[in-house]
Formats: structure tokens, C-alpha cells, sequence
């Protein structure tokens, strides 16, 4: 098949653009590199730079590709940034797929696999977290994320496009390869940070806020493998061709880590002292997100393979310790 990856230069896009590669497609990358690196991206994948905003941009590449399926990861995806800007947000998330979505309508194209968040569901009812839960977001990236859920629905309905949405809890780790991994500037992400402590790039790591109601204090998150990620979303375009119907589906391990479990368990696996120190809560944050990846696994048939936090953070280490300046085009 032959695939758009809006986003593909991103982290989740680039590892998702490699095994697609790997499994045999063709794939189109487009990605208008404000955060994505070009070295991201798999060389047989052919690449556009420009934005979803261009609808200019947008034609071009499907009058000139033909494509059989989407998959949208391009995106704003910083919850802490996402409160002080969240204009910024809505303009490149919401308003971003609106171009995208009117583009696959002129060109004809009816699949899409849309990279949405555990952050739609807020504060959680309860945990795990099922699909079916409400969703009530508490930072404007993930109402941006359900804003575009919503999107899809009535798209669905009124011009046929069928789409997955991928509801994912903390994307973590690295390609197993080595080749790519996690480089965002500034980095805001917890288990990079950890990292770039223990390469001594950093002198410590905050810890946002020890008074949740968690067991230790500090938020309690589910990592998933960004290779598992990446298989769950050629499942989905899998499965859109095989049944055509719209469905929303969690992807995490459906265990959850706190702040200071994820610190702890990166000592062991790095051997290095990695000083953490506690600040105050980071605004917009849950203080637990457990996924139940049940529907995912049953109606995808996607089990997650480094489904433990060791192997998360040892391909995480793996790729910071030989790329300390991650892909160094910035
Ligand atoms: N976190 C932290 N210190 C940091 C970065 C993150 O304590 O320097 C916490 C953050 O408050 C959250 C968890 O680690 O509870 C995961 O945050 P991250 O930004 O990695 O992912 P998010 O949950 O925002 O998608």
C-alpha cells in the first residue's frame, strides 16, 4: 500500500515511516520540520516538506502520490505548553487535520489513522481507562486531540472517511536499531531527561509535584514502546481496509510507573547516580493514566513485544548514549 505519514519526521511518525518500510509499503513523508528532523526519516520513504495549513502544499502531494490511506501525526504534543499557548495548539492540531481532512475529500481518499492522547481523558473515572470512559480533558492539547476525534465522527458520517484513532498513554524507548530514537528541542519529556542526567548533560531531574494521590506522591504513567506504537497503526490501516468501520482504540501496556519508579528503574539500567529532586505539580497534569489496551488487542490483534519499562529504557539508553546530541540539526 501506498501511505501518507503527515508528521513523519516526528518521533512517533519517523518510527512508524521505518516499519511500514520494513513491512513493505510505500510510503510519502510530509512533515514541515519545525520539530521533526530530516535524518528521521527512513531513506526509501520519499519526503515533502510544508505544512498541513497549506492546502496548496496538501494537493500537490496527493495529486502527485497515489495514496491508499493517511496516517496523521503532525502535531503540537507538550501538555505544559498546551496551557500557557493554547491558541497555538488549536491552530496547528485542529486546524491543521481540518486541511488535511478537506484535502483527502477533493483527492478521494477515505482511511485515516489519527494519532490521538490519553490527555482526552483528563482526570480518569477509572482505572484502567476503557474507551467507552468519559472523556474531559484537562489541558488544551488533548482537547485540541478530542476536538479532532469529534472531527472524524462527523466526517465519517458526512463524506465516508473511516479512521482509527489511536489513544496513546506515554509513548517511550527507541527503534530497536539504533538508528532513531527521541530528539526534541527544548526536551520536556520525563525518561529523556532522565537520560540526558545520567549522560551529565543535566545536573538533576525535577520531579513535578510528590502530593498526588498515588502511592509514592509522584504521577503514576503507562509507557508503551514507540515500535509498539508504530505496529499498532499499520494494524489499524489493516483493519480499515478489512472491515471499513471508524473505531478509537487505547494503546499502553496497562501498567502503570511513577515519577520516581521510572527515575529508580533508570539507575539500575544506566548505573548511574541520576540526582532527582522534587518540584511543584507541572499545571494540566492527571495524577494517573492506566491504559486497558483490551479493545486493541482483540479487535487489532496487536500485542506490544517491549512491554516492560527495563526494555523501554534500555532502547531509550541505547540511543541517547551513541546520539548525545540526538540527531544534531538544530
Ligand atoms: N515529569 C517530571 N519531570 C520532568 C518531566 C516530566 O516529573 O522533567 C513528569 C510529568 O509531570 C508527568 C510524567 O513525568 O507526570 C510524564 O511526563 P511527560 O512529559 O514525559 O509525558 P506526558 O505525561 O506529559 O505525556
Amino acid at each position: 500500500m501506498n501511505i501518507l505519514v503527515c508528521g513523519g519526521a516526528g518521533y512517533i511518525g519517523s518510527h512508524t515511516v521505518y516499519e511500514l518500510i520494513e513491512q513493505g509499503h510505500s510510503v510519502v513523508a510530509a512533515d514541515n520540520l519545525c520539530k521533526g528532523h530530516r535524518a528521521a526519516v527512513h531513506k526509501d520513504a520519499s519526503f515533502y516538506e510544508g505544512d498541513l495549513r497549506d492546502s496548496t502544499f496538501l494537493d500537490k502531494v496527493f495529486s502527485e502520490n497515489k495514496i491508499d490511506a493517511v496516517i496523521d501525526f503532525a502535531a503540537f504534543s507538550l501538555v505544559g505548553e498546551s496551557c500557557s499557548e493554547p491558541l497555538k495548539y488549536f491552530d496547528n492540531n485542529v486546524y491543521g487535520t481540518v486541511r488535511l481532512l478537506e484535502a483527502m475529500v477533493r483527492a478521494g481518499v477515505k482511511k485515516i489513522v489519527f494519532s490521538s492522547t490519553a490527555a482526552t481523558y483528563g482526570e480518569p473515572e477509572n482505572i484502567p481507562i476503557l474507551e467507552s470512559d468519559r472523556t474531559f480533558p484537562t489541558n488544551p492539547y488533548g482537547e485540541s486531540k478530542l476536538t479532532v476525534e469529534k472531527i472524524l465522527k462527523w466526517s465519517d458520517a458526512a463524506y465516508g472517511i473511516k479512521y482509527v484513532a489511536l489513544r496513546y498513554f506515554n509513548a517511550a524507548g527507541a527503534h530497536i536499531s539504533g538508528e532513531i530514537g527521541e530528539d526534541h528541542s527544548p526536551e520536556s519529556h520525563l525518561i529523556p531527561i532522565i537520560l540526558q542526567t545520567a549522560l551529565g548533560q543535566r545536573e538533576q531531574i525535577a520531579m513535578f509535584g510528590n502530593d498526588y494521590p498515588t502511592p509514592d506522591g509522584t504521577c503514576v504513567r503507562d509507557y508503551i514502546h514507540v515500535t509498539d506504537l508504530a505496529d499498532a497503526h499499520i494494524k489499524a490501516i489493516e483493519k480499515l481496509f478489512r472491515d471499513e468501520t471508524s473505531a478509537v482504540y487505547n494503546l499502553g501496556n496497562g501498567k502503570g510507573f511513577s515519577v520516581k519508579e521510572v527515575v529508580e528503574e533508570a539507575r539500575r539500567v544506566t548505573g548511574k547516580e541520576i540526582k532527582a529532586v522534587i518540584e511543584g505539580r507541572r499545571a494540566g497534569d492527571p495524577s494517573t493514566l492506566i491504559a486497558s489496551s483490551e479493545k486493541a488487542m482483540k479487535e487489532l490483534g496487536w500485542t506490544p513485544r517491549f512491554n516492560t519499562l527495563t526494555k523501554i529504557i534500555e532502547s531509550a539508553w541505547n540511543w541517547h548514549k551513541t546520539h548525545p546530541t540526538g540527531y544534531n540539526d538544530k
